[in-house]
């Protein structure tokens, strides 16, 4: 593939993410973003660029078995001398059936020694309800769900035109500080797991099952950054995957970006299966700075030139998100804009009007801007969406829920 446009600078200053709120006087554990300078060169013998190790559970934490790849179970099974059906057995109930607990009465053909075991040494990862609301409009329900060690991360089930989706977390807060997100104005606390991950899905999975449906649709659009967590996020997605588990489609599952660079050259270098969502919000450097902070670490330019080699490499359209805010990033020029920098590129824009957050003083686009907006970018062949505001009356903004919970 030809290289991207502009030749990236040779290094980056390593430039810091302030959160949007002060920090608390003990510091937050955040874990330093990858110093390694991003390249928007990549190559296809790329080595994946540095990016944080995988989150660690407390020390005395049992071996969680949502974390684990169906090999790698019966790994674990073989290993302990059982023969491997037990692991295909057990793999069934965790996913299939999705158990709650590691219970002999829910679990009839795992024999008792195994049992044994299991329950000495691992624990299935379920997460207990804090909260949860419901939208009046009763296509959106929230579940604000507890972390042991106490954080509190927002699952959501969404229903759009007959389609149920969960929109799950990454991180229990963020570092990447964008002014107008609950996630952002909170802060950053920890990486969730890749096991905290799938019990999200599963916890979905587990209400739609008692209803007679199955889940098929996943966003990683909750709260954090997913490519901030790329380790921890691509094997929850393999899990969530599996073809004899949750059985999630590759393309049935959508990342939600705020710009990490390296992380999408990795994913085009990798060829990961599922789908890209860029969070761009503005059109210039300068604008999208004053929204996003991590674009300065992640500059437009290099940003663009990444989603180009993505796209290119991979043969699929990006998905680019731009959040509706009243006279900021909605008029005419801000649509113009947007069309001349994704031009030639395989893109779909889709426009969120702005939930309002207690942090943030700007106001959703209106609605007759947000058509304008739409009508000058299908004159530029780009084609968009725009996304309908549900769930506003329950918060179901980014952060917003575990932010007043
Ligand atoms: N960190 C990732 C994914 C989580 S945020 C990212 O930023 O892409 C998912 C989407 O919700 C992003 O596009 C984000 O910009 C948007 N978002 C966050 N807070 C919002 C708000 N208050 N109103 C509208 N969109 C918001
Ligand atoms: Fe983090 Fe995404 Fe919120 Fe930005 S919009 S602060 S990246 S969760």
């Amino acid at each position: 593939m030809p290289p991207p446009a502009t030749p990236p600078p040779a290094t980056l200053p390593p430039a810091t993410l302030p959160p949007a709120t002060p920090l608390p006087a003990t510091p937050l554990p955040v874990t330093p973003l990858p110093v390694t300078p991003p390249s928007a060169t990549p190559s296809p013998a790329m080595p994946s660029p540095a990016m944080p190790p995988l989150a660690t559970p407390p020390p005395d934490a049992l071996l969680n078995l949502h974390g684990l790849t169906r090999d790698e179970l019966r790994a674990l099974i073989v290993s302990w001398d059982f023969p491997p059906v037990h692991a295909a057995r057990l793999w069934n109930y965790l996913y299939y059936e999705a158990v709650a607990a590691l219970d002999a009465a829910a679990m009839p053909d795992i024999p008792a020694r195994l049992m044994e075991r299991l329950r000495a040494e691992c624990t299935p990862d379920v997460l207990p309800v804090a909260h949860e609301a419901q939208s009046a409009d009763g296509f959106t329900r929230k579940y604000l769900l507890t972390l042991p060690g106490g954080s509190r991360i927002e699952t959501v089930l969404m229903r759009f035109t007959g389609r149920v989706t969960a929109c799950i977390s990454s991180q229990a807060g963020c570092a990447m500080g964008c002014v107008f997100c609950a996630t952002g104005q909170m802060g950053f606390t920890r990486h969730l797991t890749a096991a905290e991950i799938v019990a999200q899905a599963l916890h979905v999975q587990r209400i739609l099952k008692a209803q007679g449906e199955r889940l098929r649709n996943v966003v990683l659009m909750g709260m954090g950054e997913p490519l901030h967590n790329y380790d921890a996020v691509m094997r929850a997605c393999e899990i969530m995957r599996d073809g004899s588990g949750l059985a999630l489609g590759a393309r049935k599952i959508t990342l939600s970006t705020v710009g990490v660079v390296p992380g999408i050259v990795r994913m085009a270098d990798e060829a990961s299966p599922i789908h890209l969502a860029v969070s761009l919000h503005a059109a210039t450097q300068k604008e999208r700075l004053a929204l996003v902070p991590a674009a300065r670490r992640w500059p437009l330019d290099q940003l663009i030139d990444a989603c180009r080699y993505y796209v290119e490499k991979l043969n699929r359209r990006i998905f680019f998100e731009w959040t509706l805010i009243d006279g900021k990033n909605d008029t005419e020029a801000h649509a113009r804009a947007v069309a001349k920098l994704l031009s030639g590129m395989q893109a779909q824009v889709n426009l969120i009007p702005l939930n309002p957050t207690s942090g943030y003083g700007g106001a959703p686009g209106r609605t007759d801007a947000a058509k304008k907006f739409q009508s000058i970018l299908a004159a530029c062949n780009l084609p968009s969406t725009i996304r309908q505001p549900r769930g506003i009356d329950i918060a179901a903004g980014c952060g917003q829920l575990a932010a007043e919970g």
